[in-house]
């Protein structure tokens, strides 16, 4: 088994990780955020600060489908099979070669559009719910094919989990959902960028070491492991967490005896499990060790330019209601009525829900008569996930390492994953990145406490010197 662009950030072979060793032994507790003390080591207070709330937002629930235990990728398949020939489903949750991604939502809202149009007659109403990256593409072929299309958006921008800020204070735009790709498996999304004018940076991490820690390195012992503990799931019965398989198959205490550099393998393990987390959402007592973890895949460009330019250039000319809320799906042989939050209803031919799983899984749409069991057990068995980020913009630099990728490791702090934007655009901005159970703890924090939890993992950074490979 290999590792994804789910590892962009700290796969030992794809030269993107940087380590900051913060301690040399296993668990030495950092304290966890609290609204006011301020960090032992002066780190300026950021001159703005903006941050995601997915795990909340009740028009997301949380960031990215994962395979939890028990999931498969038949689920998915289960889950995008058109319903009568009246409902059809796209989103990132019903992507199998892609999933979690801005392309495999775009590609999956191409194939619900050719699946309507293998049903519908000419000059159909379709209605498509959700303007993310699955519902404007869906929205933009189905238009350019002459049905008579509408999008309904429950938020009040298009975008979905595209969610760019521009603002006179920042001096770049602030993606506050998707915005790395890679190279190889985004390069349509990359000409479609390209072609739109968005500029997109490449990203190439560096190795560094905390001054002070013995040596830069990359961590090995992660990856390993968890090669490791998928492995020996692969011969098992049946299948158990990624975690149960780490304990089960002794990788974890094979790490727990190794070092790096001085560095302990239990804490190495630990930051490369939170790093996993940042990229597909998923702790690892919950991610299928058999499914759970896909491709080779690697991160290695940013979007900067803006990202929310692809869905606002799909969505150009298409009919669309911002600000309403599907609450309730009734379907039949004749055709489809959306009851909408506004208390109206909308009848139309056919409908393509990419609302997202979570929001599917919470019963925020009530469909009538209920989705077959199929769907109903996909909704059920497929994981959601939490990653949130914070960006960070300060007056000037505080630290001085032109390393673009920085891992903590040996903390108990949440935010253990930094891009540091002054590397890739020459701006003071450092973006924490975080997964899992963290991403949940801190969707729940005020924006001081967010911005203190920030600081404080951050202490390892301040002065740190240039370092890189
Ligand atoms: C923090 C974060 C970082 C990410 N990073 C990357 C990355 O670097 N690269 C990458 O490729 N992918 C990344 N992703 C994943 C990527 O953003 C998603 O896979 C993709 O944008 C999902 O598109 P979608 O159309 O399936 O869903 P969404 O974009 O969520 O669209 C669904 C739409 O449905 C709307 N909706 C919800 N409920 C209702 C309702 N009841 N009625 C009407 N409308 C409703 C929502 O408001 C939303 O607009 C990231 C995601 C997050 C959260």
């Amino acid at each position: 088994m290999s590792f994804s662009r789910r590892s962009f950030l700290v796969g030992a072979g794809s030269g993107l990780s940087l380590l900051v060793l913060t301690a040399c032994t296993d668990g030495k507790p950092v304290p966890t955020p609290t609204s006011s003390p301020s960090p032992t080591i002066a780190i300026p207070r950021p001159a703005g600060m903006l941050r995601s709330k997915w795990t909340t937002d009740p028009f997301s629930l949380g960031s990215h489908s994962f395979l939890a235990v028990g999931a498969t990728p038949q689920h998915r398949d289960d889950l995008r099979e058109p319903v009568i020939g009246r409902l059809f489903f796209a989103g990132e949750a019903t992507s199998n070669d892609l999933p979690g991604t801005v392309l495999g939502a775009q590609n999956s809202g191409a194939r619900a559009a050719g699946a309507v149009a293998d049903a519908a007659t000419m000059g159909e109403r379709i209605a498509v719910i959700g303007a993310g990256a699955a519902g404007a593409e869906a929205a933009r072929l189905l238009t350019l094919d002459g049905y008579n299309v509408v999008v309904i958006e429950a938020r009040n921008r298009i975008g979905g989990r595209i969610d760019t800020r521009t603002s006179k204070s920042w001096p770049l735009s602030v993606e506050l959902g998707a915005w790395r790709l890679g190279k190889a498996t985004d390069a349509a999304l990359l000409t479609r960028l390209a072609s739109l004018g968005v500029e997109t940076n490449p990203f190439t991490g560096t190795l560094l070491a905390r001054p002070g820690a013995s040596a830069s390195t990359v961590n090995t012992v992660g990856p390993t492991a968890v090669k490791t503990a998928t492995d020996w799931a692969a011969a098992q019965a049946t299948d158990s967490s990624l975690k149960t398989s780490l304990e089960r198959s002794g990788a974890a205490k094979t790490a727990a005896a190794s070092t790096i550099d001085g560095f302990a393998g239990t804490a190495l393990l630990d930051q490369y499990l939170a790093s996993l987390a940042t990229t597909n959402g998923a702790t690892d007592s919950r991610l299928s060790s058999w499914f759970g973890i896909d491709e080779d895949v690697h991160y290695d460009r940013l979007v900067m330019g803006g990202f929310d330019a692809l869905i606002t250039d799909a969505l150009d000319g298409v009919k669309t209601s911002l600000s309403t809320a599907v609450v309730g799906v009734a379907y039949s042989d004749s055709g489809v009525s959306l009851k909408l939050g506004t208390g109206e209803s909308l009848k139309v031919d056919r409908a393509v829900v990419t609302v997202p799983l979570g929001v599917l899984q919470q019963g925020s749409i009530a469909f009538e008569p209920l989705l077959p069991f199929s769907h109903r057990a996909a909704i059920q068995a497929l994981g959601s996930g939490a990653v949130e980020t914070v960006w960070l913009r300060f007056d000037k630099p505080f630290w001085s390492t032109d390393a673009a990728a920085w891992n903590l490791v040996g903390t108990d702090d949440d935010f253990t994953s930094w891009i540091n934007l002054e590397a890739v655009t020459g701006e003071p901005v450092l973006v924490g990145i975080v997964g899992g159970d963290a991403a949940r703890r801190v969707a729940q924090l005020s924006d001081d406490q967010v911005v203190d939890s920030a600081l404080r993992a951050l202490v390892p950074f301040a002065g740190s010197k240039p370092h890189s490979q």
